[in-house]
């Protein structure tokens, strides 16, 4: 059975921490493609200025250009109203038939997926990898899967790789403050981004 890496998030910009979760989790695993699946409305952001749609897929496009297992998908842009995961799976499941569903997430997220609309179904659907993120000690929340979802039981993977601190909030910060952002992100988003003056006051979003 082949296998199907999906990462999903808000990738306002993409950078280095989504591109190595990615990659790791496609070798350690063996999945044949990863897809990227920005959000449209995300029921867990409380951003209202989140950066255009076609601004954060086109990063997007760039960043993975040099990535034969690296592809996007437009679901969750196309979609009115907030974007479930669970949805999305339910499109995934019907699109990829002869594939296995991986979804990858940092550890700051895997905490939350308990929360998530309609889990168990969720969980039907597609299994966890979960890749470490500076700050975010996921140790607490597999024990607790272990006790207390154990129908999660072998579903649910954690992924060590070499730990990378950015974060999008932090790269749009620096934006603003006129700070670098070279070596974070792959050179031709941090280009279109200057290009479109995006994060800075006039531009988009912070
Ligand atoms: P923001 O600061 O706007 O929330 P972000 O950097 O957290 O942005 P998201 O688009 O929210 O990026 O994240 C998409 C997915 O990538 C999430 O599962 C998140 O946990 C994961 N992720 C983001 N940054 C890292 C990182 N540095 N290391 C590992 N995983 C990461
Ligand atoms: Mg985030």
């Amino acid at each position: 059975m082949n296998r199907l890496g999906i990462m999903g998030g808000t990738f306002d910009p993409i950078h280095y921490g989504h591109l190595v979760g990615a990659e790791m989790a496609r070798s350690k695993f063996n999945l044949s493609k990863v897809l990227f699946i920005p959000s449209g409305t995300p029921p867990h952001k409380d951003r209202s200025d989140i950066s255009a749609a076609g601004l954060r897929y086109e990063m997007i496009e760039r960043a993975i250009q040099d990535n034969p297992a690296f592809d996007i998908s437009a679901i969750e842009l196309e979609r009115k109203g907030p974007s479930y995961t669970v949805d999305t799976l339910r499109v995934l499941r019907e699109d990829w038939p002869d594939h296995e569903l991986y979804f990858i997430t940092g550890s700051d997220v895997l905490c939350e997926i308990f929360s998530w609309h309609e889990v168990e179904e969720i969980l039907k659907m597609t299994e966890f990898i979960g890749a470490a993120r500076p700050g975010f000690d996921a140790s607490d929340f597999l024990l607790k899967v272990h006790q207390e979802h154990p129908e999660a039981q072998g579903r649910i993977h954690y992924l060590e790789v070499p730990a990378l601190a950015i974060s999008s909030t932090d790269i749009r910060a620096r934006v603003k403050l006129g700070e670098p952002i070279r070596y974070l992100l792959p050179e031709p988003v941090r280009l279109f981004i200057q290009d479109h003056g995006l994060y800075t006051e006039e531009g988009s979003a912070l």
